[in-house]
């Protein structure tokens, strides 16, 4: 146990020894073992030489000289090559090459191959250290030199003579010493050469993993983008099929928006792969830039309007000439000043900022805002793919999260680089920089209008007609309470001209206002989408299930997440039903409406003269448990006929109006008319299980009038309470 404690701290002081910062994993395992290898060797040597320092000094003369080559060379390379960085293979193979020919004069000074006792098996050696290397040139020419020892110290051995103390006796036992100890080293650098093999093996094939889980996240992400607008399109059309006059003129706005909004997104998609791909060509003219800018910051002003928010453009010169892509430069900038006009609430102030940094010679565009900013925490991803700040920021407003990866590609591509600063007090800063250079043909910039920056995912920003759209709908007040939480503005539109004639509507647009109103209302039932901003529709439902207020309301998830996995947590966590976008109207209807009717079970199974016996193979229900709580509160207090609503309600963590929806929805009857019939069904009991008479019992349950009881128990069971039979 000591030892192999041992073995792995001196194995991590090698591989701290041997690492720098930068060095990757395959790298350090080579300069591990290669200094590995060249430490035994070295240890091999010094044993040796000491050898025959003791048992013969004079006789092996020739192989002690040997030794202290070997000592010197083989130290300096342990000190130096732990300070080398990219070339160390270099000084490797010169050092291999060194100790090749040294060992050659050495064997020449033996007498030739024949009584090198072995030596020309170390050459070998030499050889196979170069394989960590995974060079096959270094190899090649260390085994060049190997054959060429070979060939000389084989071909030309008659010129040169043994000295007479290296009999053929210390000859076969030195040949037999360096053979079985060079072989050791060689041996030892091909197994850790295919231990490493078999690891980096594993490694890729873990790439490759994490590779095919990123690419599954990337389509589950695409999929979600296109279902939405697919299913207001597709609803949209219904609507005007079915009620042409009201819709044809809404329903066709909506759709047109959102094909606009599904094509600026494939568009988005396919610059993206085509960036990736480096197959974007750029196409610069040196023209004036300021000037370019202020027209794309002017085609802002409407959409900045539309939000009360001031836009600033501030260039540092009237004009200023260098080269830049014309198209490049506006989906930069307009993604940025989109973003910006997104992301700031009304009454903001956002500002353009252009100008030259004459020291680096870059052009530097800014675009800050006021807004909310980005929680530090969040800063490093926001340009990934189809990241979005899914916090409360106070703003709740649409996207993919591809802008900025656009943004950051297409900067890249220009030679520049983009970062940002952001604080949760003054907003956010995007800081372009561009190279400046004055080599492309010069033209006048005449805007093309085929791009125009207006179109740019104009979809995501809030249509007039928006503002008048409310999100409550409270209308007939005997349908069942509906509340949708769903971020898509006109799949809300949709849901409601679906649902609007059967069911009492509210909606909400992230999970986090779809719980305060689930609280608030304890509708009746509740759909949701997955995918939102704040609080997604998982952790919403999560929440929902596991508060006693809201765990028995059916919740059906609406979601763009089809993928088995998502069904199967959205399920796990407790959702009724679970629809994929887009959805058949009829569908969806039949569902809410089965849902609705399942609870005419849980009527039955609560009803008051009904024992609540929880089945033993389910996990703790908490309705059960609600319902038995509310009735042993109830049984203490057969006898009190003012029966405190209140101090239950108070008991159970709820307000009146939450206990009374809750309890309504799982019995159909109000606490106090199910304290009523609680008190009929027990006197009942007492009737048929006790000597007491018909005035005792109704005294004991809290009825002080006899005919008032009587008159009670008749209603309920049909029968005068003196005919129960015992
Ligand atoms: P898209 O641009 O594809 O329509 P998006 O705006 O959500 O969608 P990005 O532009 O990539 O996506 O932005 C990524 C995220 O960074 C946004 O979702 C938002 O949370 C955050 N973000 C970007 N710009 C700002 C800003 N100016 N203020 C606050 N947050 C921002
Ligand atoms: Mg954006």
């Amino acid at each position: 146990m000591k030892g192999k404690y041992l073995f792995q701290k001196i194995m991590a002081w090698i591989e701290r020894l041997n690492n720098y910062p930068g060095c990757d994993r395959k790298e350090l395992s080579v300069r591990v073992q290669l200094w590995v290898g060249s430490a035994y060797a070295l240890l091999h040597v010094v044993l040796l030489t000491i050898a025959f320092l003791i048992f013969a000094p004079e006789a092996l003369k020739v192989l002690i000289r040997y030794g202290y080559f070997l000592l010197i060379t083989m130290t300096t390379y342990l000190i130096l090559t732990p300070r080398l960085r990219k070339n160390y293979k270099l000084v490797n193979a010169i050092h291999l090459t060194i100790l090749s020919v040294g060992t050659l004069i050495t064997i020449l000074y033996l007498g030739g191959i024949a009584t090198s006792g072995g030596l020309i098996v170390a050459c070998l050696a030499f050889v196979l250290c170069s394989v960590p290397f995974q060079d096959s040139k270094i190899t090649l020419l260390l085994f060049l030199i190997f054959t060429f020892i070979a060939i000389v110290s084989g071909l030309f051995s008659s010129y040169f003579s043994a000295p007479a103390s290296l009999t053929p006796k210390i000859n076969s036992i030195l040949f037999m010493v360096n053979t079985l100890s060079m072989s050791g080293v060689s041996l030892f650098l091909i197994l850790s050469f295919i231990a490493q093999q078999r690891k980096l093996e594993s490694l890729e094939s873990e790439k490759l993993k994490e590779l095919n889980e990123a690419k599954n996240r990337l389509f589950t992400n695409i999929t979600h983008e296109f279902r939405t607008p697919l299913t207001i399109i597709q609803g949209m059309n219904n609507l005007i099929k079915t009620n042409p006059e009201e819709w044809i003129g809404k329903g066709t706005v909506k759709i047109e928006s959102q094909t606009r909004n599904l094509l600026a997104l494939v568009n988005q998609m396919l610059d993206l792969s085509k960036l990736e791909a480096g197959a974007m060509p750029v196409h610069s003219f040196q023209s004036d830039i300021i000037n370019y800018l202020k027209y794309l910051s002017d085609s802002f002003i409407s959409m900045a309007q539309r939000k009360d928010i001031q836009l600033n453009f501030l260039p540092d010169n009237r004009h200023f000439v260098m080269d830049f892509d014309q198209e490049k430069i506006m989906y930069i900038v307009s993604n940025l000043l989109s973003n910006a006009l997104k992301y700031t609430p009304c009454n903001g102030t956002v500002e353009l900022y252009a100008g030259q940094m004459k020291k680096q010679n870059e052009f530097i565009i800014k675009v800050s805002d006021n807004g909310p900013g980005i929680p530090p925490e969040h800063l490093p991803f926001v340009f990934d793919r189809f990241f979005r700040v899914e916090e409360d920021q106070g703003t709740q407003e649409g996207g993919s999260g591809l802008g900025l990866a656009l943004v950051k590609e297409l900067v890249k591509l220009l030679g520049g680089s983009v970062r940002v600063i952001s604080s949760m007090e003054s907003g956010t800063t995007f800081i372009v920089s561009l190279p400046v250079t004055n080599n492309a043909p010069e033209k006048e910039i005449i805007p093309n209008e085929a791009v125009s920056p207006a179109d740019f995912r104009s979809a995501s920003f809030p249509a007039d007609d928006q503002q008048s759209y409310s999100e409550n709908e409270n209308s007939n007040g005997d349908l069942p309470i509906l509340l949708v939480v769903e971020d898509s503005h006109d799949l809300k539109l949709y849901l409601k001209a679906l649902l609007e004639k059967q069911y009492q509507l509210e909606f909400a647009s992230n999970g986090k206002t779809g719980l305060q109103k689930a609280f608030d209302h304890i509708p009746d039932i509740i759909v949701s989408d997955v995918m939102m901003p704040v609080l997604d529709g998982i952790s919403m439902l999560d929440i929902l299930k596991n508060d006693i207020r809201t765990s028995h309301i059916p919740v059906v998830m609406l979601t763009a997440k089809a993928d088995v996995d998502s069904r199967l947590i959205g399920l796990d966590k407790g959702a009724d039903d679970y629809l994929a976008k887009p959805f058949n109207e009829n569908e969806l209807l039949i569902r809410l409406r089965k849902l609705i009717e399942l609870r005419r079970v849980l009527h039955e199974r609560y009803a008051a003269g009904e024992q609540v016996i929880p089945d033993k193979d389910l996990p703790e229900n908490l309705e059960d448990s609600f319902i038995q709580k509310i009735r042993s509160v109830m049984e203490e207090n057969l006898g009190d006929d003012n029966f405190d609503v209140h101090q239950l309600s108070r008991t159970l963590g709820m307000s009146r109006s939450q206990l009374y929806r809750k309890f309504k929805s799982l019995t159909n009857k109000s606490v106090i008319d199910y304290f009523w019939t609680l008190r009929l069904y027990k006197a009942k009991n007492l009737l048929q299980t006790t000597a007491l008479n018909v005035s005792e019992v109704a005294w004991a349950v809290g009825f002080k009038n006899l005919s008032h009881f009587s008159r009670a128990f008749k209603d309920q069971f049909g029968m005068n309470p003196s005919a129960v039979g015992k």
